[in-house]
């Protein structure tokens, strides 16, 4: 028998306002409703009913990971920073990363992805062909300081993720672990009620080839792709690619190349750039020897020219920058090399003001729009310009793009043996000889997701979950006095006792009001209301979603339910 949770017991204080810093609706409702609280910037508390529905989306990823033969470890947040050196993602996170010291003045990180922390316990535990494949996942605390931790849990510096590696021995094993996974996403996508697509994505910063995303469309996601309506194309825009460029020209227009005969002054470079030395950037991101040195974020941060000064030694720079999308819609890449400054002018007739599309310009996968250059800090070596509008040709049939806004909810990696050659994971081979192991890596976000399900489900009332996912199966309302009390708490046991998870509002002074509010705000999918008709044994059930409405004697309605 299910448990009976009373809402005068409950710990979810719900709220009539919006919190004032709230802009997206899941932020908005899952603090009003009381799932969530915020501890600080980016980092979140999970609240009793928060942390069921946190749970429920656990048990499905859970479910449909085991059911490939992943198997669950759980390795620790807490991380040294020798492994990350290997890897170079000590230096390359940048301000992602949460550094951190022990007493000794040792330096440790707190995990944001475990590509080498994995390989590291693989390679300690297979050492033969036999071994293999193995396929190995977390649900774990990741923690990435985001520059701009927004929209509650759709974006935390501290939040929950499932990642997966898979372990092979050839490039076609890879290939079915990959398939598996997909195949895994989907399952877990739909079983959560989501609303998704499947999306090509630039591999970004774990390296590696084959990737694909799954988005959820909806207004407040931070990804925009591009979807044809006539073939199955559907990218992200950041890994739109268009027909190869003609020599001597990008793929967006002519490129005309300037060069300097001095090494450049920071007035040199301004003079290119068309803008006073003193001048103050936006959408600027400038790589020496490809170290970032600076970066200008429109309406976040700006980089003041001159203080690139020093930085601007022979070496390669590389810059993009808009200067102001309003009036300069040409974008700008160029490198100081023994020569001097070299740059090339890209003119683009589709950049139109206020919307370039770079892609670069954040880790080798990247966001476009309005630049965030600052979020991850990982750059390609090439900064390359791309403008996806709507309406473009889709690369494969021709026929305009769609462009949609999603937020990204899991995404998949062939990872290759970037990871494997870095710790040198090899096992041995059939033939007896080492093989190089092949990896892949997955991930979902599971905080994400949860507010993901509510920025796609909620309506003007509130929460609306898929049954799967609520924190219960009913909401019971006592809505009257000791009559309504009784026969909702006696109500609830049926249905516990048949299985169901039940809550039940029998708080004394609470009007019945406040109760049908509170019940629409929390979102559960049942509603039953004991009220005037409780002297007859009639109960009212609302379906929350179609707000259809019922009155039937109470057997009937716990049979309906059960
Ligand atoms: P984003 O583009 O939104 O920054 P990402 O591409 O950096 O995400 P991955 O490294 O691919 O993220 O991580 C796997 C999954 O973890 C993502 O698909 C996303 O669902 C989730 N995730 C990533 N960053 C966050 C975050 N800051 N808060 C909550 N979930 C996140
Ligand atoms: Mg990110
Ligand atoms: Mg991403
Ligand atoms: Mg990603």
């Amino acid at each position: 028998m299910s448990q009976v949770q009373r809402m005068s017991r409950l710990m979810a204080k719900t709220l009539r306002d919006n919190p004032a810093d709230a802009e997206t609706l899941s932020h908005q409702l899952l603090v009003r409703a009381g799932y969530v609280r915020r501890t600080s910037a980016g980092i979140w508390s999970w609240l009793p009913l928060g942390k069921k529905v946190l749970d429920n989306i656990s048990r499905v990823v859970r479910e449909e990971m085991d059911a490939i033969g992943a198997q669950e470890v759980l390795l620790p947040a807490l991380l040294p920073r020798e492994p990350y050196d290997a890897s170079g993602r000590w230096d390359e996170y940048g301000d992602l990363l949460f550094r951190l010291k022990d007493r000794k003045g040792a330096d440790y990180l707190l995990g944001p992805t475990h590509e080498e922390i994995f390989t590291q316990v693989v390679k300690d535990q297979c050492t033969s062909y036999k071994d293999l494949p193995v396929m190995l996942y977390q649900i774990q605390t990741k923690y990435r300081d985001e520059a701009r931790p927004r929209s509650g849990v759709l974006r935390g510096r501290e939040f929950q993720m499932k990642d997966s590696y898979s372990f092979d021995t050839t490039d076609e094993g890879l290939a079915e672990s990959y398939a598996l996974h997909r195949e895994a996403y989907r399952k877990i996508f739909a079983r959560l009620g989501l609303d998704y697509r499947i999306v090509s994505a630039v591999s970004g910063a774990m390296g590696g080839s084959a990737s694909e995303e799954f988005l959820a469309p909806a207004a407040a996601g931070e990804d925009t792709f591009a979807d044809c309506p006539n073939c199955d194309y559907a990218a992200n825009t950041e890994a739109v690619t268009f027909a190869a460029p003609a020599p001597g020209t990008t793929g967006h227009g002519p490129v005309e190349e300037l060069d300097t005969p001095d090494t450049p002054t920071i007035e040199t470079l301004a003079e290119h750039l068309g803008v006073p030395a003193s001048a103050t950037l936006k959408n600027l991101l400038v790589k020496v020897d490809g170290e970032i040195v600076a970066v200008g974020v429109p309406g976040d941060r700006e980089v003041d020219l001159g203080k690139l000064g020093e930085h601007l030694a022979p070496a390669v720079v590389e810059l993009v920058s808009a200067e102001d999308f309003e009036d300069r819609p040409d974008l700008v890449r160029g490198y100081v090399g023994p020569q001097g400054l070299k740059i090339r002018y890209i003119a683009d007739p589709r950049v139109a003001p206020g919307t370039a599309w770079i892609t670069g310009a954040n880790k080798p996968d990247t966001h476009a729009r309005n630049v965030v250059c600052g979020r991850d800090f990982e750059v390609d070596d090439y900064l390359d310009v791309v403008v996806v509008e709507e309406g473009d040709p889709c690369p494969v049939c021709g026929t305009g793009l769609k462009l949609d806004r999603a937020i990204e909810i899991g995404h998949i990696f062939q990872l290759g043996r970037k990871y494997a050659d870095t710790f040198q994971l090899d096992v041995l081979g059939q033939q007896g000889k080492p093989v190089r192991v092949t990896m892949g890596s997955y991930g979902i976000g599971v905080s994400r997701a949860v507010a993901a399900l509510a920025e796609q489900t909620a309506d003007e009332q509130g929460l609306c979950w898929p049954q799967e996912i609520a924190p219960a199966d009913v909401h019971v309302v006592a809505a009257g006095k000791a009559l309504q009390t009784e026969l909702a708490l006696e109500i609830s046991d049926q249905l516990a006792a048949a299985g169901l998870r039940v809550l039940v509002d029998e708080r004394q002074g609470v009007s019945p009001g406040v109760k049908f509010t509170d019940a629409e705000l929390i979102g559960v999918p049942h509603i039953v209301v004991a009220g005037r008709r409780a002297g007859e044994g009639v109960v009212e059930l609302k379906d929350r979603r179609t707000g259809e409405r019922e009155e039937l004697p109470v057997a009937e309605a716990v049979s309906r339910l059960t």
